[in-house]
């Protein structure tokens, strides 16, 4: 350990659960984090500044404005950038000690074993269905502690599955995905800024003692965190012996197609409309329904005229409200909600409707500056 580092790391080198034997064992370990986003970014912050020696981040993402009130990793200078890039300034910054590994893609079934197996623990701070149950999965297989956070509004969770250490896997909670558009994601609901915060730095901790291999781990234990109450509560939890990944008789062996399997792949067949036909549309006052799919409250933010607005997990409910003869165009805030809601409509028996590309998004950045961005 040269001076400086001795220097940087001397709040962890006085104690002796730490000391100069666990420095090094955090100087040496490899952390694969999926996701800077809102987790992602205390977790790789604080993993960089305790000195993980190797901390490999997955994000395909660029930094958008709305991503600052809780990616604290990524500043207002690097909107538009990489994400994997601004990570990586930042994180050296922090300490260049570290090195740190991009993979600037999707974690896909495709690649995601290749991208596990090079490190010892898994955080994962991925924001939806498909990538949580495939990093699992791949996890149990590669046997690596997958350590999982998620928020939601006023609330998040926490837990450590390692079933390779006596704990569950994430499909022995949960062994069937939510039905797709019931559980609406951060972007659809709303998160508060900071609870990203105090989920992935529950993460980073419990990254820190599995490499330290010290204090009680939160395998079998699911931490629930509640901003509001300001309450914590924790589940007790089990591996279930039927789990067809980690359970007796496995039938799962290999990454399997998570976005067939959750219901959420967008349909490339889907019939969809660019805003620039939609304009084209309304001027020539051509007859069709447009239908809005997003929140009340997202249709209080910015709406189109003459939009009829049913929230996409009611659209089963109220499908009978909408005209059969006529052209149905819907649209959400980006478009992923809305091409649910066609591929619903369809198996409904609506023949006659089209996804707006881009959603409202688009249509103000083309064609209405007066609605506003969200
Ligand atoms: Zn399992």
């Amino acid at each position: 350990m040269t001076d400086d580092e001795r220097i940087r790391y001397s709040r962890h080198l006085i104690m002796p659960e730490v000391g100069v034997e666990g420095q090094r064992r955090l100087n040496e370990a490899r952390v694969l984090c999926i996701g800077a986003g809102g987790l992602g970014s205390p977790i790789a912050l604080y993993l960089a500044a305790a000195g993980v020696g190797t901390i490999g981040l997955v994000d395909f993402d660029t930094v958008d404005l709305s991503n600052l009130q809780r990616q604290i990793l990524h500043g207002t200078k690097d909107v538009g950038r990489s994400k994997m890039e601004s990570a990586r300034d930042r994180l050296l910054d922090l300490n260049p000690k570290v090195a740190v590994e991009l993979h600037d893609t999707r974690f896909t079934s495709q690649n995601a074993v290749a991208l596990v197996e090079p490190y010892d623990i898994v955080v994962d701070g991925c924001d939806n269905f498909p990538t949580r149950y495939l990093s699992s999965d791949v996890c149990v297989w590669t046997r690596k502690p997958n350590i999982y956070g998620s928020v939601f509004r006023f609330e998040g969770q926490a837990t450590v599955f390692a079933p390779h250490l006596g704990g569950p896997c994430y499909r022995c909670l949960f062994p069937d995905p939510p039905e797709p558009g019931t559980i609406p994601n951060c972007a659809e609901a709303g998160v508060l800024g900071v609870l990203p915060g105090v989920i992935g730095l529950v993460q980073a901790i419990e990254a820190i003692k599995l490499i330290l291999e010290t204090g009680q781990s939160l395998v079998g234990r699911l931490l629930h965190f509640d901003a509001l109450k300001m309450k914590f509560r924790e589940l007790k939890l089990r591996r279930d012996p039927q789990c067809p990944v980690c359970g007796e008789k496995p039938s799962i062996f290999e990454p399997i197609d998570y976005e067939m399997f959750c219901g959420t792949r967008i349909d490339e067949e889907i019939p969809t409309i660019s805003v620039r036909d939609l304009k084209r549309k309304i001027d020539a006052r051509e007859p069709f329904q447009l239908l809005d799919v997003r929140e009340i409250f997202e249709h209080e933010i910015a709406r189109i005229d003459g939009a009829k607005l049913i929230p996409l997990r009611e659209i089963s409910a109220h499908a009978e409200e909408l005209p059969r003869e006529e052209q149905i165009i819907v649209h959400c805030h980006s478009g992923k909600r809305s091409a649910q809601a066609v591929r619903l409509l369809r198996e409904r028996g609506f023949r006659n409707v089209y996804n707006l590309e881009g959603g409202i998004d688009a249509w103000s950045s083309e064609i209405d500056p007066a609605v506003p961005r969200y």
